[in-house]
C-alpha cells in the first residue's frame, strides 16, 4: 500500500468515523426528548386515571357501597405488599441456605437469589 493510498484511506475512515458519531449522537438526542414527551404522556394519563378513581371512589361512598376507612387500609396494605400481576406472590428460595421466601424480599445476586441474612455475610 502506497503512502498516498495509506493517507486517502485514514482520513476516510476518520470521516467514516465521525458522520457515524454524529448519527449517534442525532439519534442520542432524538431518543432523549422522546423521553420527555413520553413522561408527559404517561403523567397525563395517570392524572386522567386519578381523577377517575377518586370520582369513582366518591360515587360508591356517597351511595354507601364503599366504607372509605377500611379502603384506606386496604390501600395502604396493598402498597406495603409488591405482587405479581395477578395479584399472586412468588415463593423462591435462596441459593446459599436453601431458606424459602418470597421472591420480592430476596436479594437478587447476579442471576441468583438469596436471603438478607445470606446477602449480609457473603
Ligand atoms: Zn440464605
Amino acid at each position: 500500500m502506497s503512502l498516498l493510498n495509506y493517507l486517502f484511506d485514514t482520513e476516510w475512515n476518520q470521516r467514516r468515523d465521525l458522520d457515524r458519531l454524529d448519527d449517534r449522537a442525532d439519534s442520542l438526542a432524538s431518543g432523549v426528548s422522546g423521553i420527555d414527551g413520553q413522561v408527559q404522556h404517561l403523567s397525563t394519563l395517570v392524572g386522567q386515571l386519578s381523577a377517575t378513581v377518586r370520582v369513582l371512589v366518591r360515587k360508591l361512598a356517597e351511595s354507601g357501597q364503599l366504607d372509605l376507612a377500611k379502603l384506606a387500609d386496604e390501600v395502604k396494605a396493598e402498597i406495603k405488599r409488591p405482587s405479581s400481576l395477578t395479584g399472586e406472590r412468588i415463593v423462591a428460595r435462596c441459593v446459599r441456605c436453601n431458606a424459602e421466601g418470597y421472591a420480592d424480599e430476596l436479594v437478587k445476586v447476579g442471576a441468583d437469589l438469596w436471603c438478607r441474612p445470606c446477602a449480609r455475610n457473603p
